[in-house]
């Protein structure tokens, strides 16, 4: 049991605030686990600098060089926390038979590794952190987030409820995640998508240890856009029958203000002319989003840039 490595991914953007405490924290439970002989000593924490502005990477450079548990990526500017995950992830699969991908602020309980290691050990590839209440959310977030888990479902997408990017994913997982290539990836509903053996771990999701939040709701809206617009072109059936029933709504007036000879008030045609030019613009937008998710990925290119890697370079060392 005890030569399984396990890499810890930590996508980290402007994270100063918190680095201290999260890589202490983090480092205690892998030591534990080698203590315990259930992982390799060859275990890492692997922090993602995805193009920070503050003193992230200086941080995790000053780590790196007092523990060998840390080590770090550095992406050439900021590719989003998802492409971010993705860097980490391309790298750790060389390495490690299993890794865990986590938020860097603590907000996620960092005691449940012990039980998704243990799930790991008793053959699931992918263990889902799961949420089970949001109360340290806004109500205005909570009630937006369980809409759209509501819609995603609806328009037949496999979500898991209340799970973000707290997971484990054994190293076949992690290879087949590698086997998407799409641009603007969203991995809460990719994962789904790969099959394996999976199960999840109930958690309470904390307040963010020290920082600000990097995804205020401009961010929130187009990663939701993103979700639906990645896995169903639902949307774009919506428009089909939005268009049948307006036809018939405006033909049917029409057969009935020919029989009636009514004239109908200049308001209302007012309103009826910006109902409909709003109806059209979203509906072009909505087309016109899925023709740029053509355009972007038929450039293939790439996700994320690495400019410095010491993960790897530890790695090779101890090979
Ligand atoms: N993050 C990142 N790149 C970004 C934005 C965020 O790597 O462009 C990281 C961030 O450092 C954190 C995680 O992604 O570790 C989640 O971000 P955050 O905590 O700000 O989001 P929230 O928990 O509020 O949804
Ligand atoms: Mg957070």
């Amino acid at each position: 049991m005890a030569d399984k490595v396990l890499t810890i991914v930590v996508p980290c953007y402007d994270e100063q605030e918190v680095l201290h405490e999260t890589s202490k924290l983090l480092k205690n439970i892998i030591d534990d686990l080698i203590e315990q002989n259930k992982i390799s000593v060859n275990s890492k924490i692997l922090f993602v600098n995805d193009g920070s502005k503050d003193k992230t990477w200086e941080i995790i450079e000053q780590l790196q060089s007092q523990e060998k548990v840390f080590t770090g990526i550095r992406l050439s500017r900021n590719f989003g926390h998802q492409n971010a995950v993705m860097a980490g992830l391309s790298r750790a699969v060389w390495y490690s038979d299993m890794m865990i991908t986590i938020d860097a602020d603590l907000q996620d309980d960092i005691q449940k590794i012990y039980e998704m290691v243990d799930n790991f050990y008793q053959g699931f590839d992918i263990v889902y952190g799961v949420r089970n209440n949001r109360d340290t959310d806004t109500g205005f977030k909570r009630t937006t987030a369980e809409a759209y888990y509501w819609l995603m479902t609806k328009m037949g997408v496999n979500l898991i409820p209340d799970h973000a990017d707290y997971r484990l994913m054994s190293k076949r997982a992690v290879e087949a995640l590698l086997e998407y290539h799409e641009e603007n990836l969203f991995l809460r509903g990719i994962v789904p998508e790969l099959g394996f053996n999976t199960t999840k771990v109930y958690y309470k999701r904390k307040e963010r240890f020290a920082g600000e939040s990097h995804y205020p709701l401009k961010k929130m809206l187009s990663l939701a856009i993103n979700g639906i617009t990645s896995f169903t072109i639902a949307p774009i059936k919506v428009i089909l029958y939005l268009g049948i029933l307006m036809v018939l709504y405006g033909g049917g007036a029409l057969v009935l203000l020919g029989l009636t000879h009514h004239m109908s008030d200049y308001r209302s045609l007012i309103n009826s002319l910006w109902l409909l030019g709003g109806i059209q613009l979203i509906t072009l937008s909505i087309i016109g989003t899925y023709v740029g998710k053509v355009f972007n990925d038929v450039k293939k290119r790439p996700r994320f840039i690495i400019e410095d890697d010491t993960y790897s370079d530890s790695m090779k060392k101890v090979r």
